[in-house]
């Protein structure tokens, strides 16, 4: 069974989502702002509140299977 913010992260159109390298470029709903996420961070009021992996951090997880991570504490996944 799906979380909300995980229909909300499947919401999110992989081709929208930018890799500068180093993080990733994730569109906001309205589409007037981007965030920054990484593996384990977002720069979304979402996981600044909660610290949870937020619809953007699935998102980009979507795009990118953890074992792109490497390294990265993705635990919980
Ligand atoms: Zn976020």
């Amino acid at each position: 069974m799906e979380s909300a913010r995980q229909v909300k992260a499947n919401e999110i159109p992989l081709e929208s989502i930018k890799c500068d390298g180093q993080s990733y470029l994730v569109p906001s709903s309205d589409g007037q702002r981007k965030y920054r996420v990484t593996a384990i961070s977002c720069t979304c009021k979402d996981h600044e509140r909660t610290g949870n992996s937020c619809k953007h951090m699935l998102a980009v997880e979507r795009l990118c299977p953890p074992a792109k991570f490497q390294g990265d504490p993705f635990e919980g996944f």
